[in-house]
């Protein structure tokens, strides 16, 4: 293994204020009640800024400006929406570099990452949308597609951007405004983005942002005023919203968690497939709702491949998550480092064989080892629920029609991954496999063109792609 010399992105190109508002009708505000919350560096533990909570009648005037706005955003051409959000993805261009670094510091992820996958989907998709506000009518939706209203979005903390950006974006295209809350442990990239809506000079309340926990993003939900909810996030919270929403009329989209089959045969080649597997499930610590968590591996090479993806995992490098060469960074929050390590002693404990790399922990901060399961049976918890961290479990088959069947054996139904050499295999398998995107010979590749969503308990709903603007379309 090669010994590589610290590499760090500087810090300095964010400054951060110590406190940040609500971002309400184009201007920071403090929450009228409610308080405030810290968000840390969960690399360092460091807190980087204290950040206002709000409160029901927070939230109330979030929506009512939203609603103000509504009127005249929704009247506007496309093309003049359209100039906007080419606006807002060309800021995110030029800020990307802050960003970046906003979104490692805050989050935990890799620079690596934030700033060559992150960023760069983040502003596509603007552009994307950008592209189809002016061409509704030819979308597949009737000549004259309208707006829903006012959205009320919740997002989670794996990709705080990203989550945004796939809420934001097709919702202002269509013409609705929105209400967006951040998680509670990564809100500073969203408060950033607020910044680069008043430099877009994008007319106040189109977007407001309301940061706060789990009670802020209920009130939003639950508000009388708000026609549309869209959520990403955790199934249990997701079947709450669903419920709360319910004879409400309020239209909802939801995406939630998943538990995918990474399914590699006999003729795969093993290099690539290793570095799929590695892909599917460390990326982002795994911190991703469509992993691919559960590597079912053909009997007949499954030792050959185990012997390889350990060589590699072992050339993994774990750290500073501002360091250039770092593959794995900090898991997002102690509660999510605790919620890894009980499924994990869990797997112990039921039977399976764990395996991690010599990897050694810095000392403060929340980490966890890139781990394998082997001997893991389709009963094992670590086979069946979402750890949402970096831990596969390995699972073996004989046949295509095994493999099919253990890969559709879950609750879930977000992604899958095939990897053979044989295209009329991958057609085959594809076919059968209940999950609303397959990868093939490749893992987590994101294009704004391609819709992306569920079966099952991973929720309903597209995001992305033409299809992505049904969600905001009445
Ligand atoms: P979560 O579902 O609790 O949080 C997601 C978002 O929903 C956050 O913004 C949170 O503040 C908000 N929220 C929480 N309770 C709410 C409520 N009652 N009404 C409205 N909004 C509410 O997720 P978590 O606790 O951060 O993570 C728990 C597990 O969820 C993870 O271990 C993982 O398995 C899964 N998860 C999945 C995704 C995904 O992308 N599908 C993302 C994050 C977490
Ligand atoms: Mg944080």
């Amino acid at each position: 293994m090669f010994e590589y010399a610290p590499a760090p992105e500087s810090r300095s190109v964010v400054s951060l204020d110590s406190s940040y508002g609500l971002f309400i009708d184009g201007a920071f505000d403090p929450a009228r009640e409610g308080g405030t919350f810290k968000t840390v560096n969960p690399a360092s533990e460091e807190v980087l800024a204290e950040v206002a909570s709000a409160g029901p009648e927070d939230v109330d005037r979030a929506v009512a400006a939203a609603r103000r706005a509504f009127g005249q955003w929704s009247a506007l051409p496309g093309s003049e929406r359209a100039k906007y959000l080419f606006r807002i993805a060309r800021i995110i261009q030029e800020r990307s570099r802050e960003l970046a670094v906003l979104e490692s510091l805050d989050n935990g992820k890799p620079i690596r990452e934030s700033r060559d996958v992150d960023l760069p989907l983040v502003a596509a998709h603007f552009f994307y949308y950008a592209g189809w506000a002016d061409k509704l009518a030819y979308a597949g939706f009737g000549p004259d597609p309208r707006p829903i209203g006012v959205a009320g979005q919740v997002i989670p903390w794996n990709f705080p951007l990203l989550m945004l950006a796939w809420k934001i974006a097709p919702a202002l295209a269509t013409g609705n405004t929105v209400v967006l809350k951040p998680a509670e442990t990564t809100p500073l990239s969203a408060l950033f983005f607020a910044d680069v809506c008043r430099q877009a000079e994008l007319p106040p309340g189109v977007v407001n942002i309301v940061t706060g926990a789990g009670d802020t993003g209920a009130y939003l939900v639950a508000h009388p005023d708000v026609d549309k909810v869209a959520f990403t996030g955790s199934t249990e919270v997701g079947r709450e919203i669903a419920r709360t929403v319910a004879g409400t009329g309020k239209r909802l989209s939801l995406e939630l968690g998943g538990k995918a089959a990474n399914i590699v045969f006999d003729d795969a080649p093993i290099d690539q497939a290793v570095e799929g597997i590695v892909n599917g499930i460390f990326f982002n610590q795994g911190h991703v709702c469509c992993a691919g968590s559960r590597l079912l591996v053909q009997e007949s090479v499954a030792q050959e491949l185990l012997e390889s993806l350990k060589r590699r995992m072992s050339t993994l490098r774990l750290g500073d998550p501002l360091d250039k060469n770092t593959d794995i960074g900090a898991i997002n929050s102690a509660a999510q480092l605790a919620r890894i390590t009980e499924l994990t002693e869990i797997g112990g404990q039921e039977g399976a064989e764990r395996w991690s790399p010599a990897c050694e922990l810095p000392d403060r901060g929340f980490w966890f080892a890139p781990t394998i399961f082997t001997g893991v049976t389709q009963a094992h918890r670590i086979a069946r629920e979402e750890i949402f961290g970096p831990v596969l479990s390995v699972l073996t088959f004989r046949t295509p029609a095994e493999a099919i069947e253990k890969a559709n054996n879950t609750p879930y139904g977000l992604s899958a991954g095939v990897w053979t050499e044989k295209g009329s295999q991958i057609l085959a398998v594809a076919d059968k496999l209940r999950a609303g995107v397959v990868w093939a010979n490749t893992f987590n590749k994101f294009d704004p063109a391609s819709p992306f969503g569920g079966y099952k308990e991973s929720g309903y709903g597209r995001e992305g792609g033409r299809h992505g603007l049904e969600a905001y379309l009445a």
